[in-house]
C-alpha cells in the first residue's frame, strides 16, 4: 500500500465539465494533456465521456497513445502538431487529429496521409504557436481542416484589455474562413462569456478544481491525505526542522507526515499548509523536507499511523507559493497512489 493518496472527486470533475460546458453554450474539449494536468488522464477522460464530452486535448501523440482509444465518437487532438516521424503513431490512431501550427507542419501531414483531416492553431497575439492568419489560405487549400483555433494570452487577466482584441481578430478570421469550426477559450475565457465560445470550446484548469477567473464557479476535485510517521512532544522553545525555523511556543505536540517538495508540496507553500485531523484544523510547522512536513497537532487527537488530510485549496496554495494553479497542479508527484471517489 502507498502511503500518500490523491482522491478525485468525480462528481466535482463531473460537475466542473457540465458548468464550463453550459456556461459556454457550444461543445467543449477537455485538456487532458500532461496526464490531465497531473491528475491521470485516463481517469478524467473516462468520468468526462459518461458526461457525453467525446473531445480530448493533449501536446503529442505520444500522450495520445498513453491515453489510448478514446471510445465510440471520441476524437482526440494533438497540440503540439505533427512531424514526420509521428506518422506510425497517427497511423494506429485514426481518432487521433493534429492542431498543426506551421506550414511545415501542414505539408507534413498532408504528405503523410492526403486527404485526412487535421485543425490549425492561428496566431491572433499571443506569439507562442500558430500559423500567421495569411498562410491559413493555403494549409485550408492543402487540409481538409475541422477546426480553426487559436489561444488567448491574457484570458485569466479580467482588467487586460488584450482578449478583446484578440477575439476580434478571431471573430474576423473567422468570417474568412466559413464552413469550419472555430475555437479560441480556454477555461478563464469561457468565463468572460459567450463573444468567447465560438463553436468549440477548450476548458482545462477549472475542470480540474482551478479557478480561472472570479466568474467561475469550481468545485474542489483533488484532496491529499498523508500519514503520520511519528508524534514528538515538544516543550516551550524546542525546535522544528531544516534550519530551525519554528520554535514551540508553549508545550506542544508535533506529528511528522511524509509528503514533502518530492511530491509537489513545495517549501514555498509553508506558510499556507494546513492539515485536518478529525475536523481539527493542525497547521504545518517549520520548513517543508523532500519526504516530510512537521505538523502542530497539539489541538487534536493523532497518533503514528494515522491519516491527516491536507487542505489542498488550490488558488490559496498557489497564491502563496508564488505559483501558477497550473504548476501546483501538475507538480503532484507520482509518489501519490491515485484513487477515485
Ligand atoms: C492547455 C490549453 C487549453 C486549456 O487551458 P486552461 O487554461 O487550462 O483552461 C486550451 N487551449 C490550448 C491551446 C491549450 O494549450
Amino acid at each position: 500500500m502507498i502511503p500518500l493518496r490523491l482522491t478525485i472527486d468525480r462528481r466535482a470533475l463531473a460537475a466542473n465539465w457540465r458548468w464550463f460546458r453550459d456556461r459556454a453554450g457550444v461543445p467543449a474539449a477537455a485538456a487532458v494533456k500532461a496526464d490531465g494536468y497531473g491528475l491521470g488522464a485516463r481517469l478524467v477522460v473516462e468520468t468526462l465521456r459518461a458526461e457525453g464530452a467525446r473531445s480530448f486535448l493533449v501536446s503529442t501523440f505520444a500522450e495520445a497513445e498513453a491515453l489510448g482509444a478514446p471510445g465510440e465518437g471520441g476524437e482526440i487532438l494533438v497540440l503540439h502538431g505533427f512531424t514526420a516521424d509521428e506518422a506510425p503513431a497517427a497511423a494506429r490512431m485514426p481518432w487521433a487529429r493534429p492542431v498543426l501550427n506551421t506550414p511545415r507542419q501542414v505539408a507534413a501531414w498532408a504528405s503523410a496521409f492526403p486527404g485526412r483531416p487535421a485543425d490549425l492553431m492561428v496566431e491572433t497575439g499571443m506569439h507562442r504557436l500558430g500559423l500567421d492568419p495569411g498562410a491559413v489560405a493555403a494549409a485550408v487549400a492543402a487540409v481538409p481542416v475541422e477546426t480553426i483555433h487559436s489561444h488567448l494570452a491574457t484570458a485569466d487577466e479580467p482588467a487586460n484589455p488584450m482578449a478583446e482584441v484578440q477575439c476580434a481578430r478571431f471573430r474576423a478570421l473567422a468570417a474568412a474562413t466559413p464552413g469550419h469550426r472555430h475555437s479560441l477559450a480556454n477555461s478563464a475565457a469561457i468565463c468572460r462569456g459567450r463573444d468567447f465560445a465560438f463553436d468549440l470550446v477548450r476548458p482545462g484548469l477549472g475542470l480540474y478544481g482551478g479557478v480561472p477567473h472570479p466568474a467561475a464557479e469550481v468545485v474542489p476535485v483533488v484532496s491529499l491525505a498523508a500519514r503520520v510517521i511519528q508524534v514528538k512532544a515538544l516543550a516551550a522553545g524546542d525546535p522544528v526542522g531544516y534550519g530551525a525555523t519554528w520554535r514551540a511556543p508553549a508545550r506542544a505536540r508535533v506529528a511528522t507526515v511524509n509528503l514533502g517538495y518530492a511530491d509537489g508540496i513545495f517549501r514555498a507553500c509553508a506558510p499556507a499548509l494546513r492539515f485536518h485531523a478529525g475536523g481539527v484544523a493542525c497547521p504545518a510547522v517549520g520548513r517543508v523536507s523532500m519526504d516530510m512536513i512537521a505538523v502542530d497537532v497539539t489541538a487534536a487527537e493523532v497518533g503514528e499511523g494515522d491519516w491527516l488530510a491536507l487542505d489542498f485549496d488550490v488558488p490559496r496554495l498557489a497564491a502563496a507559493a508564488g505559483l501558477s494553479q497550473y504548476e501546483l497542479l501538475v507538480s503532484l508527484g507520482r509518489r501519490f497512489e491515485r484513487v477515485a471517489a
